[in-house]
């Protein structure tokens, strides 16, 4: 059945929805799993890369109206495919993939178990629509995180009556991404030679707080994927690299209450180690949020190391980079981890849109160094990592990580 509007307008009394969701329970998002073993990832051996074309979201079909271009992770393949990067393996479906059955074997699919093991069990009641407001529950909290109401109940950057596809599609959309992250890791691990690398043309939901989506992230895959891995003893050590714009305060956030719970190490805590560097204001470190955070929670939360960029100080960003990576190291004990998972957002770029992301702006060579910059760390010091494209806005969000990646080709040397 086509539903032609999916919504009610959501008029503004008093924060509440005056009417709701229409058809909710028809077009609700069913309690069902993905599952790895029909994964449609399409997989590039070398340099390795994930790309999921069923993954790029319009954000319009949603009545979204924010810069964020679908055709980012496309022009990344077309970029790479004309430079000659992608011509050594032809697009299969993941699994029907030499590589990634040889790399695999068997995949393990994602768990319900695997979410809560890292945000509170009540939130993700909540996005199964199990919880006590059923799909509403579930709208709320995509309206939430994709800041679509603002504080007087009204749409902000949101048209329903524009959509063409239900909103509450946006989880199994972000389920799928969680997934893929997890792939990355995977491959990144598995790979040879090593150390091996993988790139990952989806996913950095690094706002996603334990109990609650913010800044466009709904769930933490970074997280998720990190402490699955744990969960599984693939690896016991990992570390969070986070260049995107914005300070990754949710990946910050639930590394600090799972140390708290102790599931982090004992008595070090330093199974999972995060950087981030970020611009040093702007979102979310003063974000007048829908639902500013209270002291004690993200974006307040301190990681292990943090970076802070002020505006025009980008000349400093290479070394500081560097810096931060060694306190990394120092702060981890020199005990270097068993993979890294960078969060290579291109925000920092001084061509994206996102008027939040404007006070940090890297020139496309200063995007490449920085990629680079980690990309031979990781190499030399024989870490394997799982790339993630996280933050980028507007119609050239796609050039820093495409031209980071063509200089991959040939196995990275430069
Ligand atoms: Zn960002």
């Amino acid at each position: 059945m086509r539903l032609k509007k999916f919504y009610g307008r959501s008029k503004n009394t008093n924060g509440e929805f005056s009417r709701t969701l229409m058809h909710q329970a028809r077009i609700g998002v069913s309690a069902s799993y993905p599952s790895l073993s029909s994964y449609k990832a399409y997989i590039y051996n070398d340099p390795m890369i994930l790309y999921d074309p069923d993954l790029i979201q319009a954000y319009t079909d949603y009545g979204i109206m924010l810069p964020i271009s679908p055709a980012r992770a496309p022009r990344i393949i077309d970029f790479l495919d004309h430079s000659g990067v992608l011509a050594s393996e032809p697009l299969k479906p993941l699994f029907d993939s030499p590589t990634a059955r040889r790399f695999l074997g068997d995949p393990t699919p994602l768990h319900r178990e695997d979410l809560e093991r890292v945000h509170q069990k009540e939130f993700i009641t909540t996005l199964y629509q199990e919880g006590p407001e059923g799909s509403q529950g579930l709208l709320k909290a995509l309206l939430n995180t994709y800041e679509l109401i603002d504080r007087r109940g009204r749409p902000h950057r949101y048209e329903p009556d524009r959509a063409v596809k239900p909103l509450l599609e946006l989880f199994h959309l972000t389920l799928a991404q969680v997934e893929g992250t997890y792939l990355a890791c995977r491959l990144a691990l598995e790979k040879d030679p090593k150390p091996g690398f993988c790139y990952y043309l989806g996913g950095g939901m690094h706002h996603a707080r334990y109990d609650q989506g913010a800044g466009f992230c709904l769930i933490n895959d970074i997280m998720i994927a990190a402490r699955k891995l744990q969960y599984e003893n693939r690896v016991q050590r990992i570390w969070v690299v986070d260049l995107d714009a914005h300070k990754g305060c949710g990946t910050a956030e639930l590394v600090y209450f799972s140390r708290i719970r102790g599931d982090l190490g004992g008595n070090t805590g330093l199974e999972i180690a995060n950087l981030s560097i970020h611009m040093a204001k702007g979102w979310p470190l003063d974000g007048e949020t829908l639902h500013a955070a209270p002291q004690g929670r993200a974006p307040w939360i301190q990681g292990d190391v943090e970076i802070c960029i002020e505006a025009g100080a980008e000349d400093t960003y290479i070394s500081e980079l560097q810096r931060g990576l060694a306190l990394l190291e120092k702060g981890s004990q020199n005990l270097h981890p068993d993979l890294v998972i960078v969060v290579d957002g291109s925000d920092p770029y001084e061509h994206d849109e996102l008027p939040s992301s404007s006070l940090l702006k890297l020139s496309l060579d200063g995007c490449i160094e920085r990629d680079r910059l980690v990309y031979q760390y990781l190499r030399e010091q024989g870490i394997p990592s799982a790339w993630i494209i996280a933050g980028g806005y507007g119609e050239r969000a796609w050039e820093p990580n495409a031209y980071f990646l063509r200089t991959l080709q040939g196995g990275g040397q430069r």
